[in-house]
């Protein structure tokens, strides 16, 4: 964990809003687009509102047509060499930039500070990419729109280039708002209970005392999901339409709950992603159940 980087102060909020021991840390976003509206909708519900209200994170959205200089604030021209679209003109992204503060590429400390270009282009970005990210100080997006950004943006400014997915979106701003939402939620104080991050589909960062499986291969923590998909979820009713909760989840018994849902998760991954088992943390009880699966192809997670 690090101290609070540059920004707004979070000891400046009411008392009752901090969300002790967390105070100090905090991340600052930047968020450069054509359409800084865009953002008005995720930003204003649930965790990271919340984030937002209580400091935690300091997010900003900048108009790149106010870095423009003509009546029509144009951010575009057609390509060079030709071909379809337009393409996102460099003097607005780099006019932008500059009055963020932050360091130039050459010299920047990309631990402290990133800068991201959102791109279909991109690296995959990662429930592991997430966790880098949340130990950023300042991360900044860059949005694409058209046929993208002229490159030499990509050259002089940019750390990395990410992408949510192997599909095209119209632009950047969808996937910024996409790895903002998964980044602020790692961030210490942003959910009520820190483990409810650790615990979910691709979690693999234990709490230490919860980190050990128990010779049966059950995690020791209620349901530690190892890098496994996660297990189902029921609330009340206990039978809704028909269909009954589980028998086990009813019953109080701790151990057998943690066992069923070791196997569900299990084989909710085997069915949904099976391309995780291999990096998963997993023990002899657990091979055994998924060859028992895979030889019965009886998914009881189905
Ligand atoms: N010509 C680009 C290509 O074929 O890769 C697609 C451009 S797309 C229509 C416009 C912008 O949307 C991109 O510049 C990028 O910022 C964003 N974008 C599209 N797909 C994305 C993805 N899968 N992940 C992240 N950003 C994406």
């Amino acid at each position: 964990m690090r101290e609070k980087g540059e920004g707004r102060k979070v000891s400046a909020l009411p008392f009752s809003l901090l969300p002790s021991p967390y105070t100090l840390y905090f991340v600052r976003f930047d968020i450069l687009t054509i359409f800084p509206a865009f953002f008005t909708g995720p930003l204003d519900h649930g965790v990271l509102k919340r984030a937002i209200a209580t400091g935690l994170v300091d997010v900003r959205t900048h108009d790149l047509r106010a870095f423009t200089h003509d009546r029509h604030r144009t951010v575009d021209d057609r390509p060079f060499g030709g071909g379809e679209g337009m393409v996102l003109k460099p003097e607005p992204i780099y006019d932008c930039f500059q009055t963020l503060g932050i360091t130039p590429k050459p010299t920047r400390d990309t631990a402290k500070e990133t800068v991201i270009l959102l791109s279909a282009q991109g690296q995959p970005f990662t429930q592991a990419v997430a966790h880098e990210l949340a130990a950023v100080e300042r991360v900044v997006f860059l949005c694409g729109r058209y046929e993208g950004i002229d490159e030499r943006i990509n050259t002089l400014l940019c750390d990395r280039e990410l992408s949510i997915g192997d599909y095209v979106l119209s632009g950047g701003e969808l996937a910024a708002a996409v790895i903002l939402d998964s980044v602020v939620r790692l961030l210490p104080g942003v959910l009520g209970n820190p483990d409810s991050a650790r615990n979910e589909s691709f979690g693999t960062e234990a709490a230490p005392e919860k980190a050990a499986l128990t010779e049966d291969g059950v995690p020791d923590s209620t349901h530690l999901s190892g890098g496994l998909l996660d297990y189902p979820h029921y609330t009340r009713p206990a039978e809704f339409l028909g269909l009954e909760v589980p028998e086990v989840l009813q019953q109080g018994d701790h151990s057998a709950i943690r066992k069923w849902r070791r196997e569900m998760a299990l084989a909710k991954t085997l069915r949904n992603r099976p391309d995780l088992l291999a990096k998963a943390d997993l023990r002899r009880k657990d091979q055994e159940f998924l060859s028992r699966l895979e030889l019965t192809e009886d998914d009881p997670a189905t």
